[in-house]
């Protein structure tokens, strides 16, 4: 592959974490609940490598819930909060989220509503961005939680957390926030949160492995019963996946300092295309954003939006790998529900590509998309 930028979708494992999960692969593989040494040892890693991941938001070990990804821990986060919400304020009987939220939020809401509760899904702006008038006018006493994704994955803004967090707490409700594309690429400090979500394949960690920050004292019902996890979760621990979140963590917490390489490469990137495209426009450009993503819109020389399927299979074809908004909608018929709702078309959302760097991208990577570039817009702009 001449390029990988999807990192979005899945980043590389990192060496260090491959490396700290080897041992607990082969040789020590013991249970963390057993008594003996061996189980010890096993106990030990598991709560220094929380301890590792808790450090990257501000966090303590004792506050995480490890989880087997990040849309687990989202609805561990929601269903476990509303469950107690239920048995304790009959009064609260209202969620808000956003329309640009992760499946594992839209599709967990959605299910909510149809068992009963009222959902209000606050609209964005043309780039991406909800308004906090409109939070405020819609959070009551009656609410019961408010979840709010910390930065979006198709177009990288960054959210009005802080905001949003204060207005739901305001109120008395709880906030959840879905933290998996900002962690570890800009600063995430959990102080915000009641909830807060985490997924290791996000930052260089093993897939199958999330996290949820839950606040001491916040509501919480286990979704999964079980003694594990001071019974908030239960399953016996992947040690080795475990192990290799908290090592990628701590690569994460150092790499923070080097955001600004990633986003001199995503500016090279992203200016040459637009250099080399002409009328292509950065979906959410107009936001604050995630230094390493990139959702640009491409059109023909009438300014009508092309296939950006095509455009996606030609630099397929050249060895560059990229996105057409969320993974699970790539291949799909489905536009995406975030450009959508960013007040895009249809045909718009389909003529939009995701490209998205990681800490190992490098400028001969963005050097070969820009090469392919000319050719391509003289072969779906001429066709
Ligand atoms: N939330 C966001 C914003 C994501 O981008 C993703 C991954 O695509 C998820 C949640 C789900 O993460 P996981 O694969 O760990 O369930």
């Amino acid at each position: 592959m001449m390029a990988y930028l999807d990192n979005n979708a899945t980043t590389a494992l990192a060496p260090e974490a491959r490396d700290a999960m080897l041992p607990h692969l082969f040789g020590g593989f013991a249970n963390p609940s057993s008594p003996h040494s061996a189980g010890m040892a096993a106990r030990r890693a598991v709560g220094e490598a929380k301890a590792q991941v808790a450090a990257l938001i501000g966090a303590r070990a004792v506050d995480l819930v490890m989880t087997g990804s990040a849309t687990e821990a989202t609805h561990a986060a929601i269903l476990g909060a509303l469950r107690v919400i239920e048995e304790t304020d009959h009064r609260r009987d209202h969620i808000v989220t956003t329309a640009v939220e992760h499946p594992a939020t839209l599709a967990l809401v959605d299910d909510l509503r149809q068992r009963g509760w009222r959902v209000t899904i606050l609209p964005v702006n043309r780039d991406g961005l909800p308004s906090l008038v409109d939070l405020a006018a819609t959070v009551t006493e009656a609410t019961a939680l408010v979840s709010m994704m910390w930065a979006n994955n198709e177009t990288g803004v960054l959210m009005p957390v802080d905001g949003a967090s204060a207005i739901a707490h305001a109120h008395g409700a709880l906030f959840h926030t879905d933290a998996v594309q900002a962690a570890g690429r800009v600063p995430v400090d959990c102080g915000i949160a009641d909830y807060l979500t985490l997924s290791a394949h996000k930052l260089h960690g093993p897939k199958g492995v999330g996290a949820l920050y839950v606040r001491k004292g916040a509501p919480f019902h286990p979704l999964i019963h079980g003694h594990q996890e001071r019974r908030r979760r239960g399953g016996t621990e992947n040690v080795p996946g475990i192990v290799g979140f908290g090592a990628a963590a701590s690569l994460a917490a150092l790499w923070l300092d080097e955001a600004d390489t990633v986003a001199f490469l995503r500016d090279r990137l992203e200016q040459g295309i637009l250099a080399r495209w002409p009328g292509a426009t950065v979906n959410g450009g107009g936001a604050p954003r995630l230094p390493n993503t990139s959702n640009i819109r491409f059109v023909d020389a009438q300014g009508r939006p092309v296939d950006a399927e095509e455009l996606l299979m030609r630099l397929d074809r050249a060895g560059i790998a990229v996105s057409m908004g969320a993974a699970c909608s790539s291949g799909g018929t489905e536009p995406s529900h975030v450009l959508t709702a960013m007040g895009l078309g249809g045909r718009d959302a389909a003529a939009s590509l995701r490209f998205s760097l990681s800490r190992y991208s490098t400028a001969a990577e963005i050097d070969a998309v820009l090469a392919e570039l000319p050719a391509l817009h003289a072969r779906l702009v001429a066709a």
